[in-house]
């Protein structure tokens, strides 16, 4: 039997990194196994429906490298995959349910259930098939007479008494489940749209998924699903429920901690691998300590057997020490045609590629992801635009501000204006007048960056350039200068 897997996101904004991690791990099991991978949109419930989050999931999960073999935009046999332009079909199966007794029709109104849930002892409502409107308590004739002529109607779920139901999860292992803690689910609502649960199963059924992998939030569904399946008489498919994510403090993952969206990291410049070979590690290590990992290792190694049952944390911690890898093993070649995008966004015009390699070989060391070189270093963009005060009064005196003039004179002279050459002519400098190099090293970034710290500055010189260095130590001692000392 082929394997065909099914990611299932409802449309309700925007991807969660819980469920990249769903697609990814669909992904590499469908890959691993020679598999299909589906993309169907689960929009039933059309007061969660969010406008162009279909197109915006389709954009990120391409972004993550994810590759559907049938979808609504790829297409395949079972006809459009969003389940808003299926309804015909969720229709029908409801009907057969009523015919084989498995489903009844009900007229409650949203009062009458409102006040059913209020009167029941300790707000625990179970729908009381034997109490409410329906066919049960109307009779044959009245639930006909009703439907012709025209009142609302719901089709419910006739789940049975106090039966065990029993399941085996990949992840979990058998888990069973009494049906006196389930409810008459509604199937089919008074609008014509399904529930999630009857369009998800008929559609399991019919697009012939054989594993359904998804996130721990459905699992109290799946003996409902389960009565569905028995129901239809259908083949019911394997399971295996992923692990929760959790904050550092173990609570559920949520906005207030932290950015959930994917589309939020991919705005804040994490690199696509490293934050996929991130997300792909929350509650599974192929091998050990190991952490970096590519998509064809991930695929090649994946098992459902080794995901944990166990909450995984999503931790920005390891995200950015993930990050900072990648960032120090890619080419600078690669990083500097990415990075002309950040500069851009940033509103930085007229760098050369050349110049932008540069400035990210110099860098990339002191920062986590790509774009911090900019708020690490906008020095390497623009003239400072602020000086540090407290490195200044600390650093400065009349003695450092000749050093400076004379050094501009020597800077001026070198003619191939590397971080070798400098650091020789700045120590022969020094050593004719028996100073260390701390005398005049702060004071010249402080000059040339209006910052405390950065790279190693003879380097950030060389980078800078001659005529760059040049233009910001002469404004730094004619207009800056006096400004400072008269606030020192
Ligand atoms: N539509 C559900 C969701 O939004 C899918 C759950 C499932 O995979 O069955 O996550």
């Amino acid at each position: 039997m082929s394997v065909r897997v099914r990611f299932a996101p409802s449309p309700t904004g925007y991807l969660h990194v819980g469920g990249l991690r769903t697609a990814l791990y669909n992904y590499f099991f469908a890959r691993h196994n020679n598999g299909k991978l589906i993309l169907r949109i689960e929009d039933t419930d059309r007061t969660r429906y969010v406008e162009n989050s279909v197109e915006n999931l389709i954009k990120t999960l391409t972004w993550a490298g994810i590759e559907f073999d049938e979808g609504p935009h790829v297409g395949g046999p079972y006809g459009p995959y969003v389940q808003s332009q299926r309804l015909h079909i969720y229709r029908e199966y409801a009907k057969i349910l009523v015919e084989n007794g498995w489903g009844y029709y009900a007229f409650d109104t949203s009062e009458e259930l409102e006040n059913a849930r209020k009167s029941s002892p300790h707000h625990e409502f179970k729908y009381d098939r034997y109490k409410m409107r329906n066919q049960f308590t109307l009779g044959e004739e009245e639930t006909k007479r009703l439907i012709e002529s025209g009142a609302p109607y719901v089709i419910r779920l006739k789940v049975p008494e106090n039966q065990d139901i029993k399941f085996i999860d990949i992840i979990r292992g058998e888990i069973v489940v009494n049906t006196k803690d389930i409810d008459d689910q509604v199937l089919l609502k008074s609008d014509g749209y399904p529930t999630y649960h009857l369009a998800n199963v008929v559609d399991d059924h019919l697009m012939k998924i054989t594993h359904i992998i998804r996130g721990e939030e459905w699992l109290p569904s799946v003996p409902k699903h389960i009565l569905l399946y028995n129901a239809f008489g259908w083949e019911v498919p394997a399971m295996a429920h992923l692990p929760l994510l959790l904050n550092p403090d173990r609570t559920k993952l949520s906005k207030r901690q932290g950015d959930v969206a994917v589309e939020d990291y991919i705005e804040k410049g994490y690199f696509r691998d490293a934050f996929v070979n991130f997300i792909a590690l929350l509650g599974w290590n192929p091998s050990g300590d190991r952490e970096i990992f590519t998509v064809e290792e991930l695929i090649e190694k994946f098992q459902l057997e080794k995901v944990n049952k166990a909450g995984a944390i999503f931790d920005i911690v390891k995200l950015d020490a993930i990050n900072a890898k990648y960032l120090y093993s890619k080419p600078i070649d690669e990083l500097a045609e990415m990075f002309a995008y950040w500069v851009e966004k940033r509103g930085y015009k007229g760098f050369s590629k050349d110049y932008l390699a540069r400035v990210v070989a110099l860098l990339r060391e002191r920062v986590k992801k790509l774009p911090d070189i900019i708020d690490f270093a906008p020095y390497m963009f623009e003239r400072p635009k602020e000086y540090d005060r407290e490195y200044f009064a600390k650093h400065w005196s009349g003695e450092v501000e000749q050093h400076l003039k004379n050094l501009l004179n020597i800077f001026k002279n070198i003619e191939v204006f590397s971080h070798q050459n400098l650091h020789d002519e700045v120590m022969k400098y020094l050593n004719e007048r028996n100073l260390k190099l701390k005398e005049v090293i702060h004071p010249l970034r402080l000059a040339i960056t209006g910052l405390s710290y950065g790279a190693g500055m003879f380097e950030t010189m060389e980078v800078l350039g001659k005529e760059e260095v040049i233009a910001r130590l002469e404004d730094f001692l004619t207009r800056i200068l006096p400004t400072l000392v008269e606030k020192k």
